[in-house]
């Protein structure tokens, strides 16, 4: 069974204040909840992850910049939301930061779980926006990088590919793992949106915002292939926005939810069928059915390959 991680502590309320971003913070428990409705998990099946501590977010990002991030105003600017300034410290680092923290925590074991498993997914993280420095764009830790890291200091993993599909360029992830040889990414994006300017990139593919849904897929297909051959990855870490969908309120392209499930079902495969450990992160998405897009992805992901992620044998022996 493809272990699923989600923390209840995922979901972040503010007194209604969230609902001044288009951001459904209820996001991570909607997914968790139709999970559960279509029968394919029980509670208990669900693996909990422990936040990301100091030392580990210190892996990646500045003392300087963590310190920041106890000032609300900091927040309120990464965050887009006025409001949360006026609120103490206290109370935003337990709202607002500390559900990061865990979804933070549940990237990281996504990732050490693909490793055992074959295949993992986490309700949550994809913070592509942060950087070792700073945080914008709704993104405060650098989960991806974080978990990269952490992997390849321990020896687990040699090169490592971020697969970026929120329709947003990462441009937090590019510039974090630049420094990073081992580390690349394969990132498709919506090239009239923020960030500007884009980031450098090792696979930057800039989109136009009328691509069709053939045309998309057929571009990720393409160009996931290509990445992979070209870095061969001990470890995908694919992050999957759902805000590609045409009703997305940030994003102009015009992705059906059968697009985005196909390209989440692709994805897995292409890494899958090679043996690659393949974690998924959930990453942006802005729509009131965002949540029911990374739903059906997984639903897809999970009736393909939920009997079968142990990692294929290297070699099989000859037949005689
Ligand atoms: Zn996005």
């Amino acid at each position: 069974m493809i272990p699923i991680i989600y923390h209840p502590r995922y979901n972040i309320t503010v007194f209604g204040m969230e609902r001044l971003h288009p951001f459904d913070g209820r996001k991570y428990r909607r997914i968790h909840d139709a999970l559960m409705a279509r029968g394919l998990r029980e509670p208990s099946d669900f693996v909990r992850p422990k936040p990301i501590g100091r030392a580990e977010l210190e892996r990646v990002h500045t003392p300087d910049y963590l310190d920041s991030l106890r000032r609300s105003g900091v927040l309120a600017e990464i965050l887009n939301v006025r409001l949360l300034a006026r609120l103490p410290a206290w109370f935003t680092d337990w709202r607002v930061l500390a559900p990061m923290r865990y979804a933070t925590g549940g990237t990281v074991l996504a990732c050490r779980m693909a490793l055992d498993s074959g295949l993992a997914i986490n309700l949550a993280g994809g913070y592509h926006h942060a950087a070792s420095d700073r945080g914008e764009g709704f993104c405060t830790y650098a989960d991806i990088p974080i978990a990269a890291a952490a992997l390849q200091a321990e020896g687990r993993v040699g090169r490592v590919l971020v697969v970026d599909l929120d329709a947003h360029q990462g441009n937090g992830i590019a510039a974090t793992i630049r420094p990073w040889p081992w580390a690349s990414i394969l990132d498709v994006y919506e090239d009239d949106l923020y960030p500007n300017p884009k980031e450098p990139e090792d696979y930057p593919i800039p989109i136009a915002w009328d691509i069709t849904g053939p045309e998309y897929l057929e571009t990720v297909d393409v160009a996931l292939a290509n990445a992979i051959d070209a870095v061969r990855p001990d470890l995908v870490i694919y992050n999957a926005g759902s805000d590609p969908y045409v009703e997305d309120p940030l994003t102009n392209l015009g992705l059906s939810r059968n697009d985005l499930t196909d390209r989440d079902l692709m994805v897995a495969t292409h890494v899958r069928e090679r043996g690659i450990p393949l974690a998924m992160v959930l990453s942006g998405g802005y729509a009131r059915e965002s949540w029911r897009i990374h739903a059906d992805g997984i639903e897809a992901i999970l009736a393909r390959f939920d009997r079968a992620t142990s990692l294929p044998a290297v070699s099989e022996p000859s037949s005689p």
